[in-house]
């Protein structure tokens, strides 16, 4: 896809009007563009940055996973975590492995700013009943937040928009200010898992307690690498009250 295409994609507003197919029509001649996961031409431009047949086809979990949403080894029924009584998540799921297609628009969303990403995976996540049993049952959707320094220079936090478009589908409340990021911590890429406890241990804090205090909260994310990120904010938000907190995320690295 070219510059050009890319910013004309994620203005909203500009020939965004008029009757989505036949936007989508007009601008996959005009700008033709391909889908970033196989190569096929795009037919709807307008609806996330992969092909139809690419959306339809995401990869997905197959094997059974621990309450707490993690892989389970074969022939047990709780992760250690979890044996050990010491999983701050009660409740997670994700869609599918870190892998193919699922990575691939997770960096579109991530990295190119391809914000309508957000939607469709949100639509994705919803066609899991266990996803929606996870959601339905609780009160609040508060995303992993960025360091305020990181926001502004993405623009906008990726975890952020897909709980704001699974709240929007499922008519529940979501809370970005629920959780702050005080230390801009280096990237986790690349670290040991020892290494990115350390460095996430204090990076966050509970900064609306009222939002939380009493529920039951969905912590959301991209990627479930480690989980050294999401365990830290869980532990905060148990610190703070929540009477559960439950893990969701689109990927996790297998
Ligand atoms: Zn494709
Ligand atoms: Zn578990």
């Amino acid at each position: 896809m070219t510059r050009t295409n890319a910013a004309l994609m994620n203005r909203p507003g500009h020939l965004m009007s008029g009757p989505g197919h036949l936007v989508d029509s007009v601008l996959a001649v005009v700008f033709p563009s391909a889908c970033p996961a196989c190569g096929r031409l795009l037919t709807r431009p307008r609806r996330g940055p992969l092909c139809e047949p690419c959306w339809a086809s995401l990869p997905r979990h197959r094997h059974v996973a621990c309450r707490c949403g993690l892989p389970l080894r074969a022939g047990t029924s709780a992760c250690p975590r979890c044996r050990r009584a010491r999983q701050p998540f009660a409740a997670g799921a994700s869609l599918g492995p870190y892998e193919g297609s699922l990575r691939v628009v997770l960096h579109q969303l991530k990295y190119a700013g391809r914000r309508r990403a957000a939607a469709r995976l949100a639509e994705a996540l919803l066609e899991e009943p266990a996803v929606r049993a996870l959601v339905a049952t609780s009160d609040v959707l508060v995303p992993v937040p960025l360091h305020p320094r990181r926001l502004r220079e993405r623009g906008f936090n990726q975890s952020a928009l897909l709980a704001r478009e699974i709240a929007r589908r499922t008519g529940k409340a979501t809370c970005p200010q629920a959780l702050r990021r005080r230390v801009d911590t280096v990237p986790q890429a690349g670290l040991s898992a020892a290494a990115r406890r350390r460095n996430v241990r204090d990076a966050f804090a509970v900064h609306r307690r009222a939002l939380v205090a009493g529920r039951t909260v969905v912590l959301v994310d991209d990627v479930l690498t480690t989980g050294a990120t999401v365990l830290a904010c869980a532990r905060r938000l148990r610190e703070a009250g929540a009477r559960e907190v439950r893990l969701l995320t689109v990927a996790r690295v297998v």
